[in-house]
């Protein structure tokens, strides 16, 4: 059947694509097709989906969809509520209905501004009514006399008559046919990179249709105890609700599964940490306490109580034989650096080699400037290892470095290392235990140390990092002025431009200018890139003609990056316009100035992260917030950031007006790419601790290959996403 739809519009693809939703109708949930897919084949590639567009896989390939339980985990944003199937002749105004019935007439209506309206006559047994669409006259060359219609949408009333303008629609075999855009609540997906939720809805139902398999994964009883509905009745549910309480369920269920994964993961690797001995225990003795001493005192600051008290906790953890997994939260700039420093310095003082793995390259070239200018003076080996930068090409050999220094790659290359003592990572999401096993295989144990400015609310850590132990630095170094942050309304934006200006000439200051996020996704995509440059242009020929303007990016090769940024820390530039890029660590003294464009698309704790690059100085610093929304909402939260300088403070109010996302829910910032489960609901991370705690007690996940697979899928995910 579906063929003989392909048949009758074969010429045209949009025709094809209408002819899509003909064919689906046939394969409710409950009347699964030959066509088999079972869990195994949950992860078969994307490309296999059938009858799907190589545009179209594409699309899916480009939001990290790569098979098919990739799309089953891409959630609905929201649903619209259809399921009221009414009678024509018993619809009510303003009543959001599907009405069902055959097309008795459908024509384009040209108006004289040029627009078409499409106007079909629906008839069902009881009564007629006029569906309006807008400016798509090729529904006119589908829609066909005697075709059966399901059309949903709110009635409106127009002097006497009933008409419905369509929110949806959708060809039908007969009257009885599944629907799938209509007649039901219906799932509305996050649209990006052009994918229709039309589209995706189609794909996720096509595919739902064909799963008949078993394929819960949880041990029955943990499900029991829990309350909790099937996994395959989740899916369904999740994404095609009979109603909204079976789809709160459906969501229940789904974020346990997100959650107690986490959980697992996290017992796992702490009873790893309490049965491992490294053995490489540092020593700590008079000698070295006196070394460690001086090499504090000869650093270029005097360190802060906090920074102190920190040292201590992780020198103390050093010297024992279990190994350190010491997370260390604190704010951009409150000096995390130099904490590392030290520990990498104790380390030497031991023999042993320091890891210090940094989100991008930009911040590993950085933290190799900051980190060999303080070991310079003592003979101490630094290296920098990043993707194109190799210290040694011929034989990846590591062993004559005290210190390494360098993105993930570092883990995944084959490199050689030989007595690995510490591991520090900053800025990036837990070490998993797959990670831990990467160096495991190298003959590793090292200590771990990982730095974070990422304010995680206390709860939420104690409750998801149970397996480390927290150090805070909740402080910041003295005598550092309080950064000035402004709204800047556009009426404003020249004399912002002029002050800015007049600030370069007299403060030798030099100025960040980050530009807008273009789509609501988190990584730096195509758009923005040219957005920048388009703004670079504007800016270097325009506004700021007499003076140095740069272009940093994220698409630009890594070499390119570093040179920009190590010229704009030479003074090369007075006026850096950048992507985001710039938001994690990029410590550059001399500027104090940070223009956010768009600031109302930034999450607090990102804008944070932004203005952190500034007020590293001793000079007075600004930040000035460039943004075109009017509500008062967003200008309140706006003026809320710019009246609050702690992290944690912003992050907190963050997770409150826009949930856990604001804090967790980008690459840079993302311990956890959480896609269902919501962090605030300290309920269920409650629960699923409990749950996590149950099985290792009970179970032995050898034993029980389904969740085996789960955790490795996620620890994998986990990889993939540095
Ligand atoms: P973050 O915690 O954001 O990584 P950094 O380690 O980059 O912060 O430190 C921010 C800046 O503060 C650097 O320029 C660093 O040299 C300086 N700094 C660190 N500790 C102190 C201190 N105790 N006193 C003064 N300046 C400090
Ligand atoms: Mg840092």
């Amino acid at each position: 059947m579906y063929e003989k739809n392909i048949k009758v519009c074969k010429n045209e693809n949009f025709i094809k694509s209408l002819g899509h939703h003909i064919g689906h109708h046939a394969c409710p949930f409950k009347f699964s097709s030959t066509t088999f897919v079972n869990t195994m084949m949950l992860h078969t590639l994307i490309e296999k989906l059938p009858r799907t567009h190589s545009t179209t896989i594409r699309k899916f390939k480009s939001l990290e969809i790569k098979t098919f339980i990739d799309l089953l985990n891409y959630f609905p944003s929201r649903y619209e509520n259809y399921s009221l199937v009414t009678p024509i002749e018993k619809m009510q105004e303003g009543e959001v209905v599907t009405v069902k019935g055959q097309i008795n007439d459908a024509k384009n209506i040209y108006t004289k501004r040029g627009i078409t309206i499409q106007k079909v006559i629906l008839i069902d047994s009881s009564n007629k009514i006029e569906l309006t669409w807008y400016k798509q006259p090729y529904l006119i060359r589908v829609f066909k006399k005697g075709m059966f219609l399901s059309a949903a949408g709110e009635v409106k009333k127009f002097l006497h008559t009933y008409t419905i303008e369509p929110k949806e629609y959708e060809l039908l075999n007969n009257l009885s046919s599944q629907t799938i855009h209509t007649g039901r609540i219906v799932p509305i997906y996050p649209e990006k990179k052009n994918l229709s939720s039309r589209t995706i809805r189609e794909k996720i139902y096509y595919l739902l249709s064909k799963l008949v398999e078993d394929i819960e994964w949880l041990p029955e009883e943990i499900k029991v105890s829990n309350n909790l509905v099937d996994e395959l009745k989740a899916y369904q549910s999740v994404h095609f609700p009979d109603s909204m309480d079976d789809g709160v369920k459906a969501r229940t269920r789904l974020a346990f599964d997100e959650l107690f994964i986490i959980q697992l993961s996290t017992a796992i690797i702490k009873r790893q940490w309490e049965k491992d001995v490294v053995g490489n225990n540092f020593k700590y003795g008079s000698k070295q306490n006196k070394l460690v001493e001086d090499f504090i005192n000869n650093l270029p600051f005097t360190l802060t109580s906090s920074q102190q008290k920190v040292t201590e906790e992780i020198i103390q953890d050093l010297t024992l034989k279990k190994p350190m997994n010491r997370f260390l939260q604190g704010d951009v700039g409150s000096g995390k650096t130099a904490v590392a420093a030290i520990a990498s310095y104790l380390s030497y003082l031991n023999g042993y080699q320091t890891l210090f793995m940094a989100p991008t390259e930009i911040l590993a070239a950085q933290h190799y400037q900051t980190i060999n200018s303080i070991f310079q003076k003592y003979n101490i080996k630094v290296g920098l290892q990043t993707g194109s930068k190799k210290i040694n090409k011929k034989d990846i050999n590591l062993i004559d470095y005290d210190v390494v220094i360098g993105t993930h790659a570092l883990l995944n290359e084959k490199l050689r290392f030989d007595h690995i003592g510490l591991v520090i990572i900053d800025e990036q999401h837990r070490f998993g235990v797959a990670q831990r096993a990467i160096l495991k295989n190298k003959g590793i144990n090292p200590h771990l140390l990982t730095m974070t400015a990422t304010p995680i609310p206390r709860t939420v850590a104690l409750t998801l990092y149970g397996e480390l132990d927290l150090s805070v630095i909740d402080e910041f170094p003295k005598g550092r002025l309080p950064i000035k942050t402004f709204l800047v309304p556009k009426e404003k934006r020249a004399s912002a431009y002029n002050w800015i200006q007049t600030q370069i000439l007299q403060n030798q200051t030099q100025v960040f200018i980050i530009c807008p996020l273009i789509e609501e996704s988190e990584t730096e995509t195509m758009i923005s890139v040219k957005a920048a440059k388009k703004e670079y242009e504007n800016l270097k020929n325009n506004i700021f003609k007499s003076f140095k303007v740069g272009l940093l990016h994220g698409k630009m090769k890594p070499k390119e990056k570093d040179k920009i940024m190590s010229d704009f820390k030479n003074k090369l530039y007075d006026i850096l316009v950048s992507t985001s890029v710039v938001e994690v660590g990029i410590d550059v003294p001399n500027a104090n100035i940070m223009v956010i464009e768009g600031a109302e698309r930034y999450g607090l704790a990102q804008l944070h992260q932004l203005r952190g690059r500034v007020g590293r100085g001793e000079h007075q610093s600004y930040c000035l917030l460039f943004t075109s929304a009017n509500s008062e909402e967003e200008n309140f939260r706006l003026q809320y950031f710019a009246k609050n300088l702690s992290g944690i403070k912003l992050a907190e109010y963050d997770f409150k007006i826009r949930g856990p996302g604001a804090i967790f829910g980008t690459k840079q910032h993302g311990y956890l790419n959480l896609k269902i489960a919501d962090l605030s609901d300290i309920n269920l991370i409650e629960k699923t601790k409990k749950a996590a705690n149950y099985f290792m007690s009970h179970y032995n996940i050898e034993n029980v290959p389904l969740v085996k697979d789960k955790l490795k899928t996620y620890e994998t995910s986990q990889i993939a996403r540095d």
